[in-house]
């Protein structure tokens, strides 16, 4: 079967063809040896199947980023009878950077020109005739969002394939020429497959090619040595040369096909940089995400629209009374409710119908109470404390990718670059660390793309400490049911604040990390900003879709698995005697009561006077997977409320309130356990990734390091909340002295760099 590789700059739109092209045929999977997505399908409506593959996005083939080694490889290999070169034409000139490189490989090339309706809209036209006779590659306008002209693009791709085609060079009028043919005749004669790109690579002092061609490279050095620098009076790089040959070539020859319907101008920006003015302000920029932020948080946890109810007294009261009705509570509750509230209370109507249907179920068979009992309290009651935030997820969900396809996500690591750098990591890091909010698993993956080792070990450290969705019940749960038992607080503020919290820790962590065991400078970083479009509603339905199945996936093993084994374990004796309703008895009352003491300076240990071991167990069947927190919770506090009072406790929330009422835990004690499992060590996912992406022999301190975080952090904010002013004074003092310690340090790492660059 043919192979059409798509190969393009990130966010050109090779994604979205490849959808178009393949249509739901689509087969994900990694490239063999690394952990970058490899989608492979089917294109059926020529003549012939064509097999589409997605490479991954890159800027250049100049192997520095694990993506870039892919693509090169995946060319080079000869595997694609063609390449599809994905060209942004909003953004022309950075894209045939690409595509200059892109043509010097003996393979069959077409060039797609995509988001064609953007430029129609905005008025702008290419001359695509005179660009492909200058460019000498078959070129066609299309749209993969709209799906014009892809048809099209594939039948010029399949004449293309019937041709043999050899590499051809842009570089031909760069002084560095002559180095470059000498070089090609060389690696000619070793037969060497695509001869012109890998001479171009070795004349650039490409690592890969001089690794393979040690002798050729001297040649090529001692060549440009003596025939080229002798005309330059300052010498030469030869990697610069080549790079700026190609973009004057691009600006000369390609750029000038554009034809704008407006000449950009400070007058006449476009409105994407319009819109960067405002939100990637200097001052303003980073309190507008701030706000954003907070608007997303209030929008998906808050039970009051916008604070209304607050500010109008609860509708006059209405508010309280349309709160008690069956139906009515979905859509009031302090005022109106949010949307993401909305959703909750409806998952909260479903599983509790859900559990009342098993209950009768069992009830008709005439099935065992304590069967009954086990199924519907514990396995059921577990699983649906967990689902039950699922809503809440995908909404916060929505909202993330909407900001990442916008492109403001891009926007947010540029900015904050310049902030990150004083804790020494560079904006780099920032995607990572969104998409820990997701899962740390790929997030600890996606910090291959940090060249800095020190930066990206360091990195890797504190992707925990962004709540990912496994951790989001925790928050919610804890924290609404600290607000209903406690009455403090909104639960949507302190979610919010839970989750800076995190971020708040990582910071602090990073900074005294980079000034301790991984000093180190900010690697520089460069990005391009991608103009803003309004996001994809297909694209945003499938993420939406993947974050589901993974959750429910995990609900209905790993967690349910874990809900048994609980009840069971709480419902047995050492001796395996029922023990009914005395859990204290049982063998996880033992085994919690074994840790607790463990706990103590954190508030939740040896103090708490009844069922305290629950806190406990809840702790360490987090690290199987965070979920199980909260549905440890669910499980127990179902079977103590059946037993203790005879309540039947729907949802996480009223679980979790329950669970406060009867142990009698402090206010402190409940905070400093959700900051212990916020900072803890993650799941055994995201422990088996870290320790993948970690030197070997070194994980050990990134394990001590999760431990010893959590658990200071923990016993702080119990110590502070239980003693409050005496001991906040003495912890602000001893934080105060380790900053001033960290800045001191690294302003004598500043100087005697400095010295020893003037030195040398
Ligand atoms: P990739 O990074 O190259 O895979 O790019 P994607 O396929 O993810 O596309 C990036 C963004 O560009 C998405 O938000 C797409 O919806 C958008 N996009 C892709 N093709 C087009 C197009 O032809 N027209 C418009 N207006 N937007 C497009
Ligand atoms: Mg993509």
């Amino acid at each position: 079967m043919l192979k059409f590789a798509l190969a393009g700059n990130p966010n050109s739109g090779k994604t979205t063809l490849f959808n178009a092209l393949t249509g739901s045929t689509a087969h994900v999977g990694n490239w063999p040896g690394v952990t970058v997505d490899k989608k492979e399908g089917v294109y059926k409506k020529g003549p012939e199947p064509v097999e589409i593959i997605d490479l991954p996005g890159i800027y250049s083939l100049s192997p520095y980023t694990p993506e870039e080694v892919i693509t090169r490889n995946y060319l080079l290999d000869g595997e694609a009878s063609c390449i599809i070169n994905i060209v942004d034409a909003t953004n022309l000139e950075r894209n045939l950077y690409l595509t200059t490189q892109i043509m010097e490989v003996d393979i069959p090339i077409v060039v797609a020109l995509n988001m064609a309706d953007v430029l129609r809209k905005n008025g702008d036209t290419i001359d695509v005739k005179t660009l492909e006779r200058r460019i000498g590659l078959p070129v066609v306008e299309i749209s993969a969002l709209k799906g014009d002209n892809i048809d099209l693009l594939m039948e010029r791709a399949l004449q293309a394939v019937k041709e043999k085609r050899t590499g051809t060079s842009i570089l031909k009028q760069s002084v560095i020429w002559p180095a470059i043919s000498n070089a090609e005749i060389a690696l000619k004669l070793k037969d060497v497959p695509a001869p012109l790109f890998h001479a171009i690579k070795l004349v650039e002092k490409d690592e890969i090619e001089v690794k393979n061609h040690p002798a050729e490279a001297r040649a090529a050095q001692a060549f440009i040595k003596e025939n080229v620098c002798k005309k330059e009076e300052n010498g030469i790089d030869a990697e610069a040369e080549i790079a700026d040959a190609r973009y004057k070539y691009i600006t000369a020859h390609f750029s000038s096909t554009l034809t704008r319907a407006r000449k950009p101008s400070y007058d006449h920006l476009s409105k994407s940089d319009k819109a960067d003015r405002v939100l990637t302000h200097k001052i303003w920029g980073l309190p507008i995400f701030l706000v954003i932020l907070f608007l997303i948080f209030h929008l998906t946890f808050s039970d009051d629209l916008f604070f209304i109810g607050a500010m109008t007294n609860g509708f006059g009261g209405h508010a309280e009374t349309l709160a008690e009705h069956p139906v009515g509570y979905i859509f009031f509750g302090g005022g109106l409710n949010t949307p993401g509230m909305i959703l909750f209370n409806l998952m909260d109507t479903f599983t509790g119908l859900i559990g009342e249907g098993l209950t009768l179920g069992f009830e008709a068979m005439q099935a065992h109470p304590g069967l009954t009992d086990f199924i519907v309290e514990g396995a059921w009651g577990g699983i649906a404390s967990v689902l039950s935030f699922l809503p809440q997820i995908l909404v916060l969900f929505l909202f993330f990718s909407i900001l990442e396809d916008t492109g403001y996500m891009a926007r947010v690591a540029f900015m904050l670059d310049r902030i990150f750098r004083r804790f020494g990591v560079s904006g780099r890091a920032f995607m990572p660390m969104i998409m820990g909010f997701g899962c740390s698993v790929p997030a600890m993956i996606n910090t291959r793309t940090m060249a800095d080792e020190k930066e990206r070990e360091a990195t890797l450290r504190v992707i925990p400490f962004f709540t990912c969705g496994a951790k989001t019940p925790i928050l919610l749960a804890v924290a609404g049911a600290f607000v209903t038992y406690f009455k403090i607080g909104n639960a949507d503020v302190i979610t919010y604040a839970m989750y800076l919290a995190g971020i708040v820790a990582a910071m602090i962590a990073l900074l005294v990390m980079r000034s301790t065991t991984k000093r180190g400078e900010a690697s520089p970083f460069i990005m391009e900003l991608p103009t803003y479009h309004l996001p994809g509603f297909k694209n945003l339905m499938l993420h939406l879709w993947d974050k589901s199945k993974h959750f429910l996936q995990k609900a209905f093993t790993i967690i349910l698995l874990s809900c048994i084994i609980i009840r069971l374990l709480s419902t047995f004796s050492w001796d395996w005697s029922y023990i009914g309703e005395d859990m204290d008895r049982s063998i996880l009352a033992s085994l919690g009561q074994f840790v607790q003491p463990i706990f103590t300076p954190l508030g939740f240990g040896s103090q708490i006077p009844q069922y305290g071991w629950v806190f406990a167990v809840a702790a360490v069947t987090g690290l199987i997977a965070k979920e199980d927190v909260i549905a440890t919770f669910g499980t127990l506090a179902a079977c103590l409320g059946a037993v203790l009072s005879q309540e039947q406790l729907d949802g996480g929330v009223a679980q979790v309130a329950y669970l406060i009422e009867v142990t009698g835990i402090t206010k402190a004690a409940v905070i400093s356990f959700i900051i212990f499992n916020m900072l803890t060590i993650p799941c055994f996912a995201a422990v088996a990734a870290a320790k993948g992406e970690t030197a070997k022999g070194k994980f050990k301190w990134t394990l001590l390091f999760w431990i010893a975080t959590s658990y200071i952090a923990g016993a702080a904010v119990y110590t502070v909340g239980e003693f409050v002013w005496p001991v906040a004074i003495w912890v602000a003092a001893i934080a105060a002295a380790v900053v001033g310690i960290v800045i001191y340090n690294k302003k004598m790492n500043k100087k005697e760099a400095r010295a020893k660059l003037l030195g040398q």
